[in-house]
């Protein structure tokens, strides 16, 4: 194919989007959705996302992620390209393209199209793309039986409670795991964990659930605050705190969480077997939690 021509590549035809793209404003087809070379998403990184779930046709904890986008877009100097509504009536055409399968949002913002020079553009037009794919939950068998992690040195800069789509070191620390058989990298910085590659994690120390607290090292995840949420309405025993390398390989429970695989327990850290292999009372009892609110959020009694 000559590099001028636009017609789709085959990739594209492959790629699962549910129906239509949201793209600056309009609805197109997939496969004509195009982004400049030139947009400065492309050529520094330069722009905010969100995943945001979706359960029967209802954005999951929607003000949550609007609110995170919202101090990323700030964070970066960047003005949010739409109103509540706007994004909430966006969200609203993409996830009623079909009916009855659980779903999530992509979105991101970038800085736009301007000549290459890392200081802010004066005058360029955010790019703001969304669109909706289906998401297909954790099997109960994985569930059951938990995933294996590896730790790693998080080589990451120090803003990662903004969700920018510069994402290189998580890409590396996520490949550095599954080149060796782990599904997630553990990261530690002096010493403490921060976060899992795409992930917030939690450990359960004698029957407490602990996670470590808000700050630049970590995505303030929405899951994260909701499993928080969740134990503080429910008499859960938890608290937010640092927790050290020997903690976390001492724990009774290792879980991982984030907005399309929920909660996952964590059955081996470096090959070691979290908490000698033994039953994981905190996270059947956090997943039963999870999975109620869930029903209520699609049900529409809860967001
Ligand atoms: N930390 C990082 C680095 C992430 O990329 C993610 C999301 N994939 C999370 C935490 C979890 O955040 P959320 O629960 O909002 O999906």
């Amino acid at each position: 194919m000559s590099p001028l021509d636009s017609r789709p590549t085959p990739e594209e035809f492959n790629i699962p989007v549910v129906g239509r793209i949201y793209l600056n404003g309009e609805m197109v087809d997939p496969r004509e959705a195009r982004v400049s070379v030139f947009d400065r998403g492309f050529v520094f990184g330069d722009g905010i996302y969100e995943v945001i779930p979706a359960f029967g046709g209802r954005a999951f904890r929607v003000s949550q992620h609007l609110d995170r986008l919202a101090a990323s877009l700030a964070a970066v100097d960047l003005a949010d390209p739409l109103t509540r509504v706007e994004w909430t009536g966006a969200f609203d055409r993409l996830l009623a393209q079909e009916h009855g399968v659980d779903q999530y949002i992509y979105l991101q913002v970038t800085r736009g199209v301007a000549p290459r020079d890392h200081s802010y553009p004066v005058n360029a037009r955010p790019t703001v793309v969304a669109y909706a794919q289906r998401l297909v939950s954790v099997p109960d068998s994985v569930l059951e039986d938990g995933v294996d992690a590896v730790t790693a040195d998080d080589i990451r800069w120090s803003r990662c409670d903004i969700k920018t789509v510069s994402l290189l070191a998580n890409v590396v620390l996520r490949q550095y795991a599954n080149e060796r058989g782990a599904v997630e990298a553990i990261l530690l910085r002096d010493g403490h964990v921060t976060e899992g590659a795409a992930s917030n994690i939690f450990i359960v120390n004698e029957g407490v659930l602990l996670t470590p607290p808000k700050g630049r090292h970590i995505l303030p995840g929405i899951t994260r605050d909701l499993v928080l949420e969740l134990a503080a309405r429910h008499g859960l025993p938890h608290a937010e705190a640092q927790i050290t390398d020997a903690a976390l390989r001492g724990a009774d429970e290792v879980w991982m969480t984030s907005s399309t695989k929920e909660i996952v327990p964590i059955r081996r850290v470096d090959g070691l077997r979290v908490g000698g292999g033994k039953a994981r009372p905190v996270f059947a009892r956090m997943l039963e939690l999870y999975r109620r609110y869930k029903e209520d959020c699609r049900a529409g009694r809860a967001g």
